[in-house]
């Protein structure tokens, strides 16, 4: 199985509640030792997590993942300009 950067994002949440397979836990960690883009996806979701949690709020608001994609669309679009 052969995953790039969409799929990690679509599976991002789940791989930091550790509720993924462990296939693609494997695949989304290949993955992230070679993509900066999605490393950096990874620590700032993560801060966002973890700061929801602290307030009690485990629930991202309506659009956060639309708003990070398109925002992620918008960075590869650069990367691939460069
Ligand atoms: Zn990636």
């Amino acid at each position: 199985m052969k995953i790039d950067c969409k799929h990690v994002w679509q599976h991002i949440s789940a791989y930091i509640d550790g509720d993924v397979d462990a296939v693609l836990r494997a695949e989304i960690d290949r993955h992230l030792e070679t993509c900066e883009i999605c490393s950096a996806v990874l620590d700032s979701t993560r801060n966002v997590v973890v700061l929801m949690a602290d307030d009690r709020v485990f629930e991202l608001p309506a659009g956060f993942s639309d708003r990070l994609h398109a925002r992620l669309d918008h960075d590869l679009a650069l990367n691939e300009g460069s």
